[in-house]
């Protein structure tokens, strides 16, 4: 069972040895320095060794490795019984470690003169043993020792008719004779790592240790994991070393949720558990446990008694996630969170399977975004990291992540990051962590509303309060009332929000605005971040063209669509929530409300259509859903966001139609200028007759293209002189 990567003896012996010969050379050198000239020897000998406490820099990085962890392999050696967490995961990190110069590969006697001369050069070794009982105990149940145990002892047609029955679905496990004293070494190592990481004969470790831990839970083994290395780590040093390693955070970045450490974990106030992970909503492995009470990895799950708020879940609505979205949950969530709770250890739960190229992840995280969390989480706990590996099944994958782990944990700056846009649902999973959150912790609060409380002081939402203000503006103005909706067939968020003028059922000429709620901008407090009215602005580039529309007769109906339909039960501490599809109904059933009820029914075909924002969505489908051209008499949008197709699977004309009736003005820094084959999508018929606005924002917009799209809206209807637009075309 010899081989070279195996490290024999006691790793505190091993360990403390090196260090105390580094500690002596050390003092030789500054000895003669003058600041220590008429110091007497013993006190030099003292001050020299409280520096290098004190510069922990100069402290090696450490790596527990062993060969024998890859002897935990499958008792089941028949064709098709390949499994992911295959013995040579650790093997190649290992060797990727080598490779890289990060692990010292020259011969033996060389290393004591190199270690002296350049400590942080190699990561020094830290061997793993076995763990024992009474460590192991500390997070499991005796009788699953046992039956760990018991697998050394069972005949070889046993251990496959218990492969057979495991390896599938939530249990997800393969035995082999060799499985148990694996699985103490990985625990072993995991402990010793964590150790010599407290007691500062390292400055940060990685632990590269198998089989797994992280889903195995108090009392049964699950998903690739016997053990669970980690909490069993951190439970020895909280009870060795009670002073120095009170308060310890779990970070578990691996694609799967830790459910064995949170489990283990979730009543515990002194460990932080945070786990950033793939959820879909309960269907990824781990999934839903067998007992409806057992927390899985939903974002809700906060931790219980007093450990609650010790617990965040991370769970990502879908695979697919990288360097923008990790990088995201590290500033917004995990940082600040980690920085409140200021911990005296940090361990990383490091599985590398959702880094690019893991197939079981489906996500995309790149070795720089490793080097760049792990480099984060260095700046917590006086920089006592230890990173334990956990799964991560692409071998090329997983040793070049765990390479940029290595060698920024030795020290390297972590390497440029380019930073792709954030998906928009993950943008809001983090949201809504927040507001889980913001009960427990003060860093979370910031932004975040408790409506029950707030309502219960009979408030009101400023969206209501805004267009109530709009509608006695409009009403002292130009004479204009509420049109009257029923209430059965449209939410109750539209009430309030479709205002006319008096003239319309007669008017010659109407122009209808579909618009989004004005933009408001809020100077935050610099003290609390609160926001003041006096500091706060409402921006509404809508009024200008209503008064320029009643001065030039036009018949005005002002649609104020809110960006966000609220419900009568919409009582949460505020949970971002933005349904598109609910949206689109809304409008849909909104806008053809009102063209059968009221707009088709007036004699005027000169029906001009302004749709600004988000809103204009409302332009699209009125058009698609109603047969209106004929009274149609030309459209005008302003766009930031989407642009919206008009076209029809049973009308092959009214993409031309749009094309021809329209003018588009989309921002300038709209993505689809930034791409030549965007840009050229953008300027088929379906999109409409697109202009490219030198302004950003719906107001800069609105603002600068007045007078122009004023004049291009008198010349589509007939004016005083009774010139029409077709004559002045022909
Ligand atoms: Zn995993």
């Amino acid at each position: 069972m010899e081989s070279e990567d195996q490290v024999m003896g006691d790793s505190d012996v091993a360990i403390t040895n090196g260090h105390s010969e580094g500690l002596r050379l050390d003092n030789d050198d500054t000895a003669s320095e003058s600041a220590f000239h008429e110091e007497s020897e013993p006190s030099v000998i003292e001050d020299t060794i409280a520096l290098l406490r004190v510069r922990r820099g100069l402290l090696p990085t450490g790596c527990c490795y062993d060969d024998r962890m890859k002897l935990h392999m499958n008792a089941d050696f028949s064709p098709n019984t390949h499994h992911p967490e295959d013995p040579r995961r650790i093997h190649e990190i290992f060797k990727a470690f080598k490779k890289m110069g990060l692990v010292y590969t020259g011969p033996e006697s060389e290393l004591p003169r190199i270690m002296k001369d350049c400590p942080t050069k190699y990561m020094w070794r830290i061997p793993a043993r076995p763990a024992t009982r009474e460590e192991i105990c500390l997070a499991h149940s005796p009788e699953h020792l046992a039956w760990v145990e018991s697998l050394d002892t069972i005949s070889t047609a046993e251990l496959r008719e218990l492969t057979r029955r495991f390896d599938q679905g939530r249990e997800s496990l393969y035995v082999g004779s060799m499985s148990y004293p694996a699985a103490l070494l990985s625990v072993g190592g995991a402990i010793d790592t964590c150790k010599c990481v407290v007691t500062e004969q390292v400055k940060n470790a990685f632990a590269v240790i198998r089989p797994p831990g992280h889903h195995a839970e108090f009392d049964q083994p699950m998903g690739f994991c016997f053990f669970n290395n980690v909490p069993v780590a951190i439970r020895v040093c909280q009870q060795d070393y009670p002073e120095q390693c009170r308060k310890v955070l779990v970070l578990d970045w691996d694609v799967h949720h830790g459910n064995g450490t949170q489990n283990i974990f979730y009543q515990d106030p002194n460990v932080l558990y945070i786990s950033i992970h793939v959820y879909q909503n309960g269907m990824f492995y781990p999934g839903k446990p067998p007992n409806p009470m057992t927390p899985d990895g939903g974002i809700e799950h906060c931790g219980t008694g007093p450990g609650l708020g010790k617990n965040i879940n991370i769970g990502w609505h879908d695979q697919g996630m990288g360097d923008g979205e990790y990088m995201a949950a590290f500033q917004k969530i995990v940082m600040p969170i980690a920085k409140e709770f200021n911990p005296d250890l940090v361990v990383i739960s490091a599985g590398f399977d959702a880094a690019e190229g893991d197939e079981l992840g489906g996500c995309f995280v790149t070795p720089a975004c490793y080097a760049h969390m792990t480099h984060m989480l260095m700046s917590l706990a006086d920089g006592k990291v230890a990173v334990c590996l956990e799964g991560g099944y692409n071998l090329q994958a997983i040793s070049s992540s765990a390479v940029a782990v290595a060698r920024t944990l030795m020290g390297e700056p972590p390497p440029k990051l380019a930073l792709p846009k954030i998906n928009k649902e993950a943008a809001r999973t983090l949201a809504k962590v927040q507001a889980y959150h913001a009960p427990y912790w003060e860093c979370m609060r910031s932004g975040i509303v408790d409506v029950p409380d707030v309502q219960s002081l009979n408030a009101n939402r400023l969206h209501d309060v805004i267009r109530n203000a709009q509608r006695q503006v409009m009403q002292s103005k130009h004479g204009m009332i509420p049109l009257y909706i029923q209430r059965e067939l449209i939410s109750k968020s539209f009430e309030n929000q479709v205002l006319v003028t008096p003239n319309l059922h007669n008017a010659q000429k109407i122009i209808v605005i579909i618009h989004d709620p004005p933009q408001l901008l809020a100077q935050l407090d610099v003290i609390d971040t609160t926001v003041d009215a006096h500091n706060s602005w409402v921006v509404d580039g809508v009024m200008e063209y209503i008064d320029w529309a009643v001065s030039e007769n036009f018949g005005v109906m002002d649609i104020n669509v809110p960006a966000y339909v609220t419900h009568e039960e919409d009582i949460d501490s505020y949970i971002p929530e933005f349904n598109e599809k609910e949206i689109q109904e809304q409008i849909q059933s909104l806008v053809c409300y009102l063209w059968d009820n009221f707009l088709q029914l007036y004699e005027t075909d000169e029906i001009i259509l302004l749709g600004v924002g988000n809103a204009y969505l409302g332009v699209k489908v009125l058009l698609i859903n109603r047969d209106c051209r004929e009274k149609i008499a030309g459209i005008v949008n302003f766009v930031t966001g989407n642009l919206r197709p008009v076209k029809s699977d049973t009308d092959n004309e009214l993409s031309s139609w749009y094309k021809e009736n329209s003018r588009v003005y989309v921002a300038g820094d709209h993505a689809c200028w930034s791409d030549p084959d965007l840009t050229r999508k953008v300027h088929r018929r379906r999109f409409g007759t697109v202009v490219r606005s030198k302004m950003f924002g719906l107001n800069h917009m609105m603002r600068e293209h007045a007078e122009e799209a004023h004049e291009w809206i008198k010349r589509r209807v007939t004016n005083a002189e009774g010139d029409t637009t077709e004559e002045e075309k022909s």
